[in-house]
């Protein structure tokens, strides 16, 4: 992560495109747009690369996440059990269609603890959504079982793991539906983007009606389509997805430029006393988009993320004091401070989180370290930072 690091000419040859036709709309004028499709080719890119059937690309990855548990018909009263360690957009998703988060533990590979989840599952649960958090997954056999035996829908949250694969499938192809972000900041970037992928095609039917104000896409011109269901406006444009779609193309090169960079950094701390890596679920590759690693305690880890900032060393994460990603520091969801009105449902589905504690999460998250891995380090770079992290390391737990 990120591809903006290396936005180049494919890229600008891809916007031109749309610039030249002046089509800057997915759908329709099939007369002025000179043969450019770039969201339908995008789509069809991402279908082959990932061996899915499927692909409904959107405006963000949290239109994605909306889309998903949307077209799987979730919404008031309904329960989907989440991680406590993710981006605010997981739940955000969620409450944007009025469904209820239910926020569990996580584990050492710092995502869906499995024991949590189980003791999470009520009448009114819906849905399991795992979030491959910083490159890697969550055990998917795990809640593959689950969801069957209670027959809940598997939603994955695969923003930030694009590349990683399960079993040799990719990540967001296990579940019923899968998510993947496309904003600045993401491994592949349209600017702005996302997108569903999934081999319902019961569920992908949904998600292009839901997307386009509820389009059925089967008239000869928009004005001809009827609307089976309500819909809403998820769509991407033509240049964002111009931008993805060059991208895309890059995306095997990225993950080896990231599989390279990682491996460098890891290997100078594999011997490190008081150092132990996240867990990876048996049958898993992480995207390589972060190295994750635990020190010993919380105060450890507080003062070798310190250490790491003022010796240059940047990108790296400590979640457990960071406003975005753990549930620690997100007050305004345990105190509901809502712009607009929630649902009776939604108010009292939330109303555990004011008592609910992490201790099980906190114990990862506080002693957690994540580092971003970049595209656009030198090789020579890399081997500095891996040698100046270990040294701050090694200085700190000795
Ligand atoms: C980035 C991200 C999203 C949301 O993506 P946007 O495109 O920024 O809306 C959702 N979930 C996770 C885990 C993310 O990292």
């Amino acid at each position: 992560m990120p591809g903006f690091e290396l936005f180049g000419e494919a890229e600008k040859k891809e916007v031109q495109d749309v610039l030249n036709s002046g089509v800057l709309m997915r759908y329709g004028f099939d007369g002025l747009r000179q043969g450019h499709w770039k969201a339908k080719e995008l789509e069809k890119e991402i279908e082959s690369n990932f061996d899915v059937k499927y692909a409904q690309l959107v405006s963000s990855g949290t239109a994605a996440v909306s889309l998903a548990l949307a077209s799987a018909g979730i919404g008031a009263g309904d329960e989907v059990i989440i991680p406590c360690f993710t981006f605010v957009a997981s739940f955000e998703a969620i409450v944007m269609i009025g469904a209820t988060p239910v926020i569990v533990d996580i584990d050492d590979t710092l995502t869906l603890d499995i024991v949590a989840v189980q003791n999470a599952i009520t009448h009114k649960t819906k849905a399991i959504m795992p979030v491959h958090m910083c490159g890697s997954m969550a055990n998917l056999d795990a809640l593959i079982k689950i969801c069957r035996s209670h027959n809940l829908i598997l939603i994955e949250d695969a923003c930030q793991a694009i590349g990683g694969s399960y079993n040799g499938k990719a990540l967001g192809t296990l579940g019923d539906l899968g998510c993947f972000s496309f904003d600045f900041v993401k491994t592949v970037t349209c600017g702005e983007g996302g997108v569903v992928i999934t081999n319902n095609n019961d569920l992908y039917t949904n998600a292009d009606l839901y997307s386009d104000h509820g389009h059925d896409h089967l008239g000869i011109d928009r004005g001809a389509d009827t609307h089976p269901y309500l819909g809403y406006n998820f769509r991407i444009s033509e240049l964002n997805a111009a931008v993805g779609l060059a991208q895309f193309r890059r995306l095997d090169d990225f993950i080896n430029i990231q599989k390279k960079h990682y491996t460098i950094i890891r290997n100078e701390l594999e011997n490190l006393n008081g150092l132990t890596f996240r867990t990876v679920p048996k049958g898993g590759e992480e995207s390589y988009a972060f190295l994750n690693f635990f020190l010993d305690d919380l105060d450890t880890a507080r003062k070798v993320n310190s250490a790491f900032k003022s010796n240059g060393i940047d990108v790296c994460f400590h979640y457990y004091d960071n406003n975005w990603h753990y549930i620690r520091n997100w007050g305004h969801l345990k105190s509901q401070n809502s712009l607009i009105p929630l649902s009776k449902e939604l108010k009292n589905g939330l109303s555990y989180l004011k008592k609910k504690s992490f201790e099980k999460s906190d114990h990862f998250i506080g002693r957690n370290i994540s580092c971003l891995i970049k595209l656009s380090w030198k090789e020579s770079e890399v081997v500095k930072r891996a040698k100046v992290m270990a040294s701050i390391i090694s200085s700190i737990t000795s």
